[in-house]
């Protein structure tokens, strides 16, 4: 299997041969064709398996051949537990996207607001955040969800260990309900299958 037949992009492919990957991983080589296809995908996923790029390619993917020539609206967003997986997921969609034209960004706790409210205001396609900043700058309204077409929960299990699932379910009720859902978590507890029952549409269940 090599990432050509899985049906990325031209520019995708020169991005991921500058990384130095040759071929897909198993994670890759299950997820990636259903996400091209705009399916939902529950997936159970570790840390390591090469999950990131699992869903950032499929996504800039889409973005780019879906684009809007004039206006800029969120279009995906990717919810992380923590501050540091979010840096190191906008890394990879930064790396992913250096040849297509797709603006990114990064939202989380800790830091001032200020300069994350003019990076919005900018016009992002996709964009990284934590849960509880995010939803503070929507409050602020720095940031409209009512473009949103693609959400992606990234270890969803540690955003429930960390008590974020009433912030994920504010955040959801500003989107549209017709959009395209992918769900990783490293476990499958009761409350994570009751978050993806609440969320996800017919997933394609994917295990590594
Ligand atoms: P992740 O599970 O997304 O945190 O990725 C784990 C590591 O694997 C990261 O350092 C990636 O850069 C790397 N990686 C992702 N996909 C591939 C691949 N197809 N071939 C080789 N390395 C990869």
């Amino acid at each position: 299997m090599s990432f050509e037949s899985l049906g990325l992009s031209k520019a995708l492919l020169k991005a991921i041969q500058e990384k130095g990957y040759t071929t897909p991983s198993p994670i890759q080589e299950k997820a990636i064709p259903h996400i091209l296809e705009g399916k939902d995908v529950l997936a159970s996923a570790q840390t390591g398996t090469g999950k990131t790029a699992g869903f950032t390619l499929p996504i800039l993917q889409f973005l780019s051949e879906t684009k809007h020539p004039k206006y800029r609206p969120l279009r995906a967003l990717v919810l992380t537990p923590t501050r540091e997986l979010a840096a190191q997921v906008y890394d990879n969609v930064r790396e992913y996207s250096k040849y297509v034209n797709i603006k990114s960004a990064v939202v989380f706790g800790g830091v001032k607001p200020a300069s994350q409210i003019a990076t919005l205001k900018k016009g992002v396609d996709i964009l990284v955040a934590t849960p509880g900043r995010l939803l503070d700058l929507h409050d602020r309204k720095a940031v409209s969800f009512k473009r949103i077409d693609v959400l992606i929960l990234d270890e969803a299990d540690r955003m429930l260990d960390m008590g974020f699932a009433r912030d994920l379910n504010k955040l959801i009720s500003f989107m549209p309900a017709k959009r395209q859902n992918l769900l990783f978590s490293a476990t499958f507890s009761k409350e994570i299958k009751k978050l993806a029952e609440g969320i996800l549409r017919n997933p394609v269940e994917v295990e590594t």
